[in-house]
């Protein structure tokens, strides 16, 4: 452990550490962040993510939590890349806290320059939801992923995995949700990861089912239980710059390939001259020459994923950028298969849908079964999301405060919200719920290799549009705001912003909750609606989210 590394766990139960609940949520947030049972590398406040941190250091985690304790109803706390800055007097409508995670000014984002910062304990990597404090553990992935390989069925096979074989790297936090999605939709996993502790971590959660002994293994595994039509997760150690390719050459029997390893940050990804044992001294040792054996070792993997394209596999990048880490490798096909999001994900944005998701502060499982309830009564014509909350309820293991995730859109999430404060006001939630999302999201995120990867209008890298976001939920009454860089893809490729509200079942929390998730996911359409989406203008028709330049 370094120096102040220590476990931390949320406070659960209805008793104030802290002047109210919206600081206090805060504060059960952050610490539920850094639970070693929700972060990936807790000692070195990684959340997930490659290097996604929570806070900039111990000093930052104790000043951070020091000042939430004294924090009123009508001040701000500000926090730069991890680091508490300052305190200042704003009003009850305010955020309690504003963070701004990771952003450099346009000539100087890189990932050289990124570390040098970070080197001198001026930065922090963010990732999405670590440094924003809504990290819910690997479910917070899955529902999205679940409804990723839903729409891959939906277009390739027939509308169910059932019978196929999906191949794909990665078992971190979020890459660790891709086995109970093939199987949630009846299908068959091989996952390769080098870390034999994210196997070991998946297997314990129950997000995957089984461990192969090799490589011949889990194609033995994986065509009996494809042949007896059974869903089935097999975990293989491995690299996956080695193991792709030797699929690829022994022409396995594979439907669909994609990859969730850390590619966005070349010294979390491990390349072929390197063992696991070597990876943390050879990155310290020899950052450049770390990175360019990463990205060496990443073209062989995406040749590989464009050699099973060829063959007739369905393939897609599932949001990690590795298709840019090989072109900058020399593969000139690197961006042959697309990004899952034109390719699946779109047609939901447009409608202002995206992961919305809630905790539970109590700490009390019953809070959540409470509230899957009460969405099963909201929407009873959504089918797709009935199936999720059931199985999700069913299957999914809480890690940390207990918390639930699923996709509603614009018209949606405000009813939900105003439901749950209406259930903490009556006593039929023990306490309050938080309420955010991820950054992976339909009008808050400009991302050219992921959210707007190929927009219609061309307007991929436009980063206004999670400015505008991070603007509206701060004057909507969100408890926290975020503007974050770099996230899931990247120092340089994305600029994303984040909210969460705190339902603590007061009348001021109702008037607060029905603008912010309203105006949330109103961005998601205004943005799609700008670029010309069909089904996003209808939706703003529909619902009757204004657009001046379609008024007369
Ligand atoms: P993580 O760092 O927790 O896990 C990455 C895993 O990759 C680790 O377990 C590591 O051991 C493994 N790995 C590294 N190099 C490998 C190699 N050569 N072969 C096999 N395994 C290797 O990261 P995470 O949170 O799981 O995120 C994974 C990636 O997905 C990141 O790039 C992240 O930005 C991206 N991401 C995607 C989405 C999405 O919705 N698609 C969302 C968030 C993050």
């Amino acid at each position: 452990m370094s120096a102040g590394a220590r476990p931390v766990k949320a406070f659960r139960g209805t008793e104030l550490h802290t002047l109210g609940w919206q600081q206090e949520a805060v504060l059960r947030m952050l610490q539920n962040n850094l639970d070693p049972e929700v972060a990936e590398h807790p000692d070195a406040l990684v959340v997930y993510g490659g290097t996604g941190k929570a806070v900039r250091d111990w000093d930052s985690f104790d000043a951070i939590v020091r000042t939430l304790t004294t924090l009123k109803d009508d001040e701000t706390m500000l926090v730069q890349s991890g680091k508490p800055v300052g305190v200042l007097r704003t009003n009850e409508w305010a955020p309690r806290v504003l963070i701004a995670n990771s952003n450099l000014v346009g000539d100087w984002a890189n990932w050289d320059e990124f570390r040098r910062l970070e080197q001198l304990g001026l930065t922090m990597y963010g990732q999405m939801t670590a440094g924003s404090w809504i990290y819910i553990g690997t479910q917070g992935i899955l529902q999205g992923t679940y409804e990723t390989f839903a729409a891959v069925a939906a277009k390739s096979f027939g509308g169910s995995l059932q019978g196929t074989v999906t191949l794909t790297g990665g078992l971190g936090g979020m890459g660790g949700a891709q086995p109970l999605a093939v199987t949630m939709n009846d299908g068959v996993a091989i996952c390769v990861d080098v870390d034999p502790s994210r196997i070991s971590r998946r297997l314990e959660h129950r997000y995957l089912d089984v461990e192969a002994q090799s490589l011949e293994h889990a194609l033995k595994l994986a065509y009996e239980a494809r042949d007896a039509k059974k869903p089935l997760s097999i975990g293989l150690l491995g690299n996956a710059a080695d193991v792709f390719p030797r699929l690829l050459e022994m022409g396995a029997e594979i439907d669909i390939v994609t990859d969730q390893t850390s590619a966005h940050d070349p010294l979390a990804y491990l390349p072929l001259e390197f063992s696991f044992e070597e990876w943390a001294d050879a990155r310290t040792a020899d950052p450049h020459g770390f990175a360019d054996a990463a990205r060496r070792s990443m073209r062989r993997q995406v040749e590989a994923m464009v050699g099973f394209q060829s063959a007739g596999a369905e393939v897609f990048d599932y949001g990690n950028n590795i298709r840019t880490e090989a072109k900058t490798a020399g593969f000139a096909d690197a961006f042959a298969f697309p990004g899952f999001v034109p390719a699946y994900i779109r047609p939901l944005f447009e409608q202002g849908k995206g992961p919305f998701r809630w905790a539970a502060l109590s700490g009390d499982p019953a809070d959540i079964v409470a509230t899957d309830r009460a969405i099963l009564e909201l929407f009873p014509e959504n089918e797709s999301l009935a199936k999720w909350i059931r199985m999700a309820g069913e299957r999914v293991q809480f890690q940390g405060l207990p918390a639930r995730i699923c996709w509603l859109g614009y018209g949606e999430r405000d009813r939900a919200g105003l439901r749950f404060n209406e259930m903490v006001a009556s006593g039929e939630l023990s306490a309050p719920v938080v309420i955010g999302r991820d950054h992976l999201d339909s009008g808050s995120v400009a991302s050219p290799y992921r959210e707007t990867e190929a927009m219609k209008d061309g307007s991929d890298a436009i980063a206004d549009w999670p400015l505008l976001n991070a603007l509206v939920t701060t004057s909507s009454g969100a408890t926290w705001v975020s503007i974050h860089h770099g996230g899931g893809v990247g120092i340089g490729r994305s600029i994303h912003a984040g909210q969460v509200i705190v339902a603590d079942g007061t009348e001021l929390a109702a008037r607060k909750i029905a603008r912010v998730l309203s105006n949330d996911p109103a961005m998601g359409v205004l943005r799609h609606a700008d670029a010309g989406y069909d089904d996003a203008i209808d939706t703003a028709e529909r619902l009757g989210v204004r657009i001046p330049m379609r008024e007369s």
